[in-house]
């Protein structure tokens, strides 16, 4: 892919709040995953692309590395079909009576994780690829280990009925994103466990996975034939091992501005008051277009390409900036957050700001906030 560089992410006419994302950063950070991983890389991009679009970060992790894609939700894979996306699309969270039949017609592999599941696959869809899914550690998704060996054995059955085709085995690590810690291990060996318990039985599952982008970075041991890599796709790196780029720039137009004297409160509650003489700008966006109400009190924003705070809390739809005696006007563009290669703050600092996770901040962002991609970066993307 031949991405160009481009430094201007928001277009000025466009005059309300806009998130872009950059195709060239999700190249790269496919790239360095993918040379990491040992054997192949499942591009997971549920929740939209972990709000970065998932058509966007499907093809362009497909373009760079990646050989299959990874969704919770059947309806997910359906999107990406209907988007003209061929590769393999593994779904791995649905309930039982969700409509396996059209996912295989639309040739989507199916992740199983109990018995029940199993049943309603081989009643509903016959000629499904599934992967037989293992709880190795958080008592959630997957199957209990008491109850893998009669699954496997099922599975089996129903194969070599000519009901399905196992091609996959996964599991999921519970906190990969502490390399040393001891959970590691043991889900590594479930997982080894559960491998031979399904050979045994005779399955051969031929895509085994477990790693995801933590696990991907710090633990080859886990890294089997595939791993299943999101957040590393848009710049997350959960286990903090590795420089990855931020893929998505979120900006706001000032709507308006206002001088204002030493002691005047402002927003809600008056939780924060002038303490000297001031400018105040207002951005058009709030908690419910995803910006953390918790982030109050600690955010900053990017303005005239200086740090400004956020001052008092945070509504649903609207943020006031302290911008000192910077002579801002309305119409200017504030950046909430980038690659922070211009100091504005990165999706990590929004996350620190209202104690939550990036991945919490890049999916949250909401409807009425514009949409784009840095389309010179988008040349070399099929
Ligand atoms: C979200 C998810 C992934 C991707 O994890 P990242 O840490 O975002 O790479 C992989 N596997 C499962 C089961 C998931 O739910």
């Amino acid at each position: 892919m031949s991405a160009v560089a481009t430094t201007t992410y928001a277009d000025p006419r466009v005059s309300a709040p806009q998130l872009v994302v950059d195709p060239a950063a999700i190249a790269a950070n496919t790239r360095l995953l993918a040379a990491r991983a040992t054997g192949e890389l499942m591009a997971v991009v549920k929740a939209d692309g972990f709000g970065h679009g998932a058509v966007t970060v499907a093809r362009t992790a497909l373009a760079n590395g990646a050989t299959g894609l990874g969704v919770t939700s059947i309806a997910e894979g359906f999107a990406l079909r209907e988007a003209g996306l061929r590769a393999p699309v593994l779904s791995w969270l649905n309930p039982v009576d969700a409509d396996f039949a059209t996912a295989v017609a639309a040739d989507l592999d199916l992740a199983v994780p109990s018995a029940a599941h199993l049943d309603a696959v081989v009643r509903t869809a016959p000629g499904a690829r599934v992967h037989l899914h293992l709880d190795t550690g958080l008592a959630r998704d997957g199957a209990e280990p008491t109850s893998w060996a009669r699954l496997c054995r099922t599975a089996r059955r129903a194969e070599q009925a000519g009901l399905l085709t196992v091609v996959g085995v996964m599991g999921h690590l519970a906190c990969a994103d502490e390399p040393g810690h001891p959970a590691n291990a043991t889900g590594r060996t479930r997982f080894a466990w559960g491998l031979e318990t399904a050979r045994a039985t005779g399955l051969r599952p031929v895509v085994r996975h477990l790693a995801a982008t933590a696990a991907t970075l710090t633990d080859p041991r886990s890294h089997h034939t595939t791993v299943r890599v999101g957040a590393g796709l848009v710049g997350i790196d959960p286990s903090g091992s590795t420089e990855l780029t931020w893929a998505m720039t979120l900006t706001a137009p000032v709507v308006s501005v206002r001088r204002v004297r030493a002691g005047t409160p402002v927003g809600y509650g008056h939780s924060w008051t002038t303490p000297r003489a001031t400018t105040l700008a207002l951005l058009p966006l709030g908690y419910a277009d995803g910006l953390p109400r918790a982030a109050s009190g600690r955010a900053e924003v990017l303005l005239r390409g200086r740090r400004c705070p956020v001052v008092g809390r945070v509504s649903m739809d609207q943020v006031v900036v302290d911008v000192g005696d910077e002579p801002v006007l309305a119409g200017e563009t504030a950046t909430v957050l980038g690659p922070g290669t211009a100091g504005e703050p990165t999706p990590a600092d929004w996350a620190a700001w209202s104690d939550t996770l990036p991945h919490e901040v890049v999916t949250g962002f909401g409807p009425r906030i514009a949409r784009g991609t840095v389309v010179s970066s988008l040349r070399g993307v099929r």
